[in-house]
């Protein structure tokens, strides 16, 4: 049950969207995929990174599994033993690949892939890839019907067809699914009897966020990019008023495109834009399942949060938080990866390439 300060609302999520826009954008993640190093990131604005201005080889995390080096779970990155963290490998269930589950997740709700993602699109793939964990969550919530939201009124109809529940949580209004924000407010009440607690990172925004929020962050990075690199004569004139033109899907493949040539759109020019901003409308935040936690370094918390159906399944976004609805040990078999970053315990798609 919600508390007194919770109430189910059918109307769209009202947000201070205007609080972000003083607060620096950090990096966060780099995503270490076979042969590709291109991050990708969720959008938590104002989250903390543990890459941020370090070399790759030290964004290499560790992944948790008990398998050979030869089976599937191959992502070109290091491993160690489950016993390195608080996942106990003999509750934990067979690991299953990602799309497999995925599949079978989608069936339940009478969706195809096809009408979900574009797979042929290669952004769609890769923030299905980073930020897919959602889609296999409990039938107590509802995943978005697309990976990549094309506009506000997209966004607007899901998030009032899902339902949302609001909270004051911290003094700050929150917005979350229902479930999710039940367990949410059954966290915070465990952390209370340990002396902890559990609040919003960075206000109103930790939680719900609409499309206009994502493409505002998109252009905070975009715009300032195409000046400079104008300025150095990188792109023309008539490039950037190309670039400026283009539909936003085609606007992010051309970025990651010219960002393969060096012409970066990160704030400092030198890195992906994908490092810092989520592309505009793949936020697991629109979906109203995230939550920035800023107690995340805080081990115990975030041991609360999993037994509560809180997960961290964006790799390397410290206090981005996603609720599964799930029991931990049944993640594996849901076809998610245990993967270590950052000391934090992570689960994502198990790819399995
Ligand atoms: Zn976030």
């Amino acid at each position: 049950m919600l508390t007194k300060s919770s109430s189910i609302s059918l109307q769209r999520p009202r947000i201070t969207r205007a609080r972000l826009s003083g607060i620096p954008l950090i990096n966060w993640a780099a995503f270490i995929l076979i042969g590709v190093a291109v991050a990708f990131n969720a959008g938590c604005g104002g989250a903390v990174s543990n890459t941020a201005g370090q070399p790759r080889e030290q964004q290499r995390e560790r992944r948790v599994t008990n398998q050979s080096p030869d089976g599937v779970n191959n992502r070109g990155t290091s491993q160690t033993k489950m016993s390195d963290t608080n996942v106990e490998k003999k509750e934990t269930t067979a690991p299953t690949p990602f799309y497999t589950q995925l599949k079978k997740a989608l069936r339940g709700r009478k969706l195809k892939l096809e009408s979900v993602c574009d797979m042929s699109n290669p952004v769609s793939r890769r923030v299905l890839e980073d930020y897919g964990a959602m889609f296999l969550a409990a039938n107590s919530v509802t995943p978005p019907p697309v990976c990549v939201f094309k506009n506000e009124e997209e966004v607007s109809e899901f998030q009032i067809s899902a339902k949302f529940t609001t909270a004051i949580v911290g003094g700050d209004q929150i917005e979350l699914q229902p479930a999710a924000m039940s367990a949410l407010l059954a966290a915070r009440e465990e952390a209370k009897g340990l002396g902890l607690n559990i609040t919003p990172r960075g206000g109103s925004e930790a939680a719900t966020r609409s499309y206009q929020d994502t493409f505002r962050l998109w252009n905070t990075r975009f715009l300032p990019a195409l000046r400079y690199w104008n300025s150095r004569g990188r792109l023309s004139k008539e490039q950037v008023t190309a670039l400026r033109r283009l539909p936003l899907g085609e606007q992010v493949r051309e970025v990651l495109e010219l960002e393969k040539s060096g012409i970066f759109f990160s704030k400092d020019f030198s890195k992906s834009i994908l490092y810092s901003i989520a592309a505009p409308g793949t936020s697991q935040h629109l979906a109203m399942l995230a939550l920035d936690v800023e107690q995340f370094a805080d081990e115990r918390v975030r041991r609360i949060l999993a037994r509560h159906g809180w997960f961290q399944t964006v790799k390397s976004d410290l206090p981005h938080f996603t609720y599964l609805g799930l029991k931990e040990k049944d993640l594996p078999a849901r076809g998610l990866l245990p993967v270590i970053s950052g000391k934090q315990l992570f689960w994502i798609p198990n790819i399995g390439e």
